[in-house]
Parts: C-alpha cells; sequence; structure tokens
C-alpha cells in the first residue's frame, strides 16, 4: 500500500531536516507518495500569503501531513501560520513526548512523559485588540462597565477563551493516550487558583472526565508554576500531562530541555480525522542552509507518523537506528557532541544517512 502524505518542508532549516527525514521513511520501505506543499515566510514573495490554499487543501485531501518548521515575525507581520493550520484543520491535540535518549547530555534517565497541549483556545485564539483602537476602546468600556476591576484606556487586550467543549476532547484524548499505551496517570496542570473561571473550567472538566477512569488512571492536578520546578527536580514522576494551550507550550520546551534539546524534540497535531507532524523547534534562521543542525526531532515525528498510520514495525526500526546512533555518538551533530566545537561532528545529511545505513543493518 502507498500513503499519500502531504510535506511542507517550511522555512530555515526546515527545508534540509525535512529532505533529511524524508531519505530515513523511505529507507523503512514504507511506500510514500510525498505531496511537496510550498509554505512559510517565502511564499509571501512567491503566492503573496505564507499559507497558499493548495497546501491547506492538500493536507484535508491526504489527512496525514508532516511539516518541517514555519517562521513568524513577533509582534508584527503575519499571524503565525503554525497557529492558523492548527486552527483552520482543528487539529485540537498537540502530543509532544519527552524521553531519555542515551548518548544525548540529558541527566534524566528515567524521563519519558508525554505532554497533550489544547491546541485552539486560550489566549493562542489569536483574539487581539491593540492599544488605542476604536474596537479595544469600546471593549475596555463595556468591561469597566460590567465590574469593578478597571482597565487604563491604554492597554492592548488579549482574549482567554477557555471552552468545556475544547477542554474536555483535550483532556479525555489524554485518558485515552493512558489506558491505549498502558500508562498510570495524567496530570492536568493549571492555573485555577488566579483563574477561576477558564483555568477553573479546565480543572472542573477534568476532575468530571477523570471520574469516569476511576480504578483504571490515576489523576492529580498540579498549579502550572509549581509543576515548573516539580519538572525540573523529579520529572521521572510524570507520565502523561495535559494543559491548555499557553501552559502546553511553555512546559513542553521545558521538557524538550530535559530530554536533550530543541534538535531531538518531536510532536504531533491531531484533529477527529486529520494529523500533522512537526518538531518542537523552529526555523533556527542563523543555521538555514548550513546542512548543521540536527534532524532527530522532525525524523522522530516521522515515527510518531509511522505508528499514526498503522506501519508499527517501521516505526519501531526508525526509533531503534536514530537512538542506535545517538547511542554510538559518532554520526551526529554538534548538538549531540560532549564539546560542540567538537570536529568531528557531521551535517545533517550525513547524520541521516547513518540512520539509513542503520535501518538496513537492522532490516
Ligand atoms: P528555534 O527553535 O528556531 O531556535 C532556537 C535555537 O534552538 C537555535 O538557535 C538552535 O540553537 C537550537 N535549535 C533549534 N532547532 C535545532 C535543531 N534541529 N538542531 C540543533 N539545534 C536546534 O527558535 P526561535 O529562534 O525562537 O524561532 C525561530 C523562528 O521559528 C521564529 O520565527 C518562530 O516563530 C519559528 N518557530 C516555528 C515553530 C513551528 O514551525 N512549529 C516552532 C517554534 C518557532
Amino acid at each position: 500500500m502507498t500513503y499519500k502524505v502531504t510535506l511542507l518542508p517550511g522555512d530555515g532549516i526546515g527545508p534540509e531536516v525535512a529532505f533529511a527525514m524524508r531519505k530515513c521513511v523511505d529507507a523503512t520501505g514504507v511506500a510514500i507518495d510525498w505531496e511537496e506543499q510550498p509554505a512559510g515566510e517565502h511564499t509571501i514573495k512567491t503566492c503573496g500569503t505564507p499559507l497558499p490554499k493548495e497546501a491547506l487543501e492538500s493536507i484535508r485531501r491526504n489527512k496525514v501531513a508532516i511539516k518541517g518548521p514555519i517562521a513568524t515575525p513577533v509582534g508584527k507581520g503575519f499571524r503565525s501560520v503554525n497557529v492558523q493550520i492548527r486552527q483552520e484543520l482543528d487539529l485540537f491535540a498537540c502530543v509532544r513526548p519527552a524521553r531519555y535518549i542515551e548518548g544525548t547530555k540529558s541527566k534524566e534517565k528515567d524521563l519519558d512523559l508525554v505532554i497533550f497541549r489544547e491546541n485552539t483556545e486560550d489566549l493562542y485564539a489569536g483574539i487581539e485588540f491593540e492599544k488605542g483602537s476604536k474596537e479595544t476602546l469600546s471593549l475596555i468600556k463595556e468591561i469597566n462597565s460590567l465590574q469593578p476591576r478597571q482597565i487604563r484606556e491604554d492597554a492592548a487586550i488579549s482574549i482567554k477563551p477557555i471552552s468545556a467543549y475544547a477542554s474536555a476532547r483535550i483532556i479525555r484524548a489524554a485518558f485515552e493516550y493512558v489506558v491505549k499505551h498502558k500508562r498510570k496517570k495524567v496530570s492536568l496542570v493549571h492555573k485555577a487558583n488566579i483563574m477561576k473561571f477558564t483555568d477553573g473550567l479546565f480543572l472542573q472538566t477534568g476532575r468530571e472526565i477523570a471520574k469516569e477512569y476511576e480504578g483504571r488512571v490515576e489523576f492529580e492536578d498540579v498549579i502550572v508554576d509549581n509543576m515548573s520546578m516539580q519538572l525540573v527536580q523529579r520529572p521521572s514522576y510524570y507520565d502523561v500531562l495535559v494543559l491548555p494551550n499557553l501552559y502546553g507550550d511553555i512546559i513542553s520546551d521545558l521538557c524538550a530541555g530535559l530530554a536533550g534539546g530543541l534538535g531531538i524534540a518531536p510532536g504531533a497535531n491531531i484533529g477527529d480525522e486529520i494529523a500533522l507532524f512537526e518538531p518542537v523547534h523552529g526555523s533556527a534562521p542563523k543555521y538555514a542552509g548550513k546542512n548543521k543542525v540536527n534532524p532527530t526531532a522532525i525524523i522522530l515525528s516521522a515515527v510518531m507518523m509511522l505508528d499514526y498510520l498503522g506501519e508499527q514495525k517501521a516505526a519501531e526500526k526508525l526509533e531503534s537506528a536514530v537512538r542506535s546512533i545517538i547511542k554510538e555518538g559518532k554520526d551526529v551533530t554538534y548538538d549531540l557532541k560532549l564539546d560542540r566545537a567538537d570536529q568531528t561532528s557531521v551535517g545533517t545529511q550525513e547524520m541521516a544517512d547513518a540512520i539509513c545505513r542503520r535501518i538496513k543493518e537492522l532490516s
């Protein structure tokens, strides 16, 4: 069987890590017809938009996609293409595993957790009001008339919607994952002591869903600031975390750091019918085109994709090859060497070629 998969190479280091990933997936023997679609900062010039409609249509049609990072200017310019794609396709669950890999600099040998980040709401919903605009001033007037705490007229405003519907489906996805993968516990992360209505609703929804899984899945809730400290001190205590969008974003980078850095952190954005796989890292523009960065994060994202496609054997083979190359520590990029200036480090494509050779040896 041949799978049709949309491939968005993206910006910066995206095309080179995407090319490396494609070689490794092809080496597993799974037949994939890659439908490559340009999207990102670079398509503004050629297509007049960072997200051409052909790219979205291709993902909708194929239902499975993998992408490299796409750049977003800070505080100005176009809205994040990554956020737009997740919202347009209703990819409500951002799933990010953080597992120890022998040979990395991580000291957390027992680290094995999976993050479920809500992907469509929260301060990421993109509902923002600029300082001084007509709409902002009218909104401020309305809010000030409804409650005693007064917002200053020179404020900008971001809206934080958290619904019972979106909370329930991400929390349920986390519980179902625990059951399916024979894990133990869901830890729900929030700040409901301060945001009683939004985070409070997320927590309340979690407590109700937890009752359905009583006796099968353990449940606890942890306040996000405490969770940040706990994760640094004893990450192996945690199993599956479920978080609203913003905390999920921050905590997943923290966990990527614990596991050994952005270069090895994979991810997936999953909806009811469509799944889009992508590394946690961004476009790292200063390394673009230098054949220098680590392709592991997107390759491990492809492992998640193969698993999603039902190709478990190929997924396991690819993951074993990656792990064994990193454990050996010879054909790896600079960030995986003990000393980043180590002259024996190899480039992105050379590391991918070593992984391809290892796949053949494991076959
Ligand atoms: P970044 O992840 O691009 O880079 C931060 C640093 O992490 C790099 O300088 C590098 O030292 C390291 N790094 C990242 N990927 C690596 C890899 N594969 N191998 C080795 N080291 C790696 O983060 P940033 O600089 O904050 O963001 C750059 C751009 O990427 C921004 O425009 C941002 O919006 C975008 N971004 C996109 C996504 C996405 O597409 N999902 C995610 C994050 C950031």
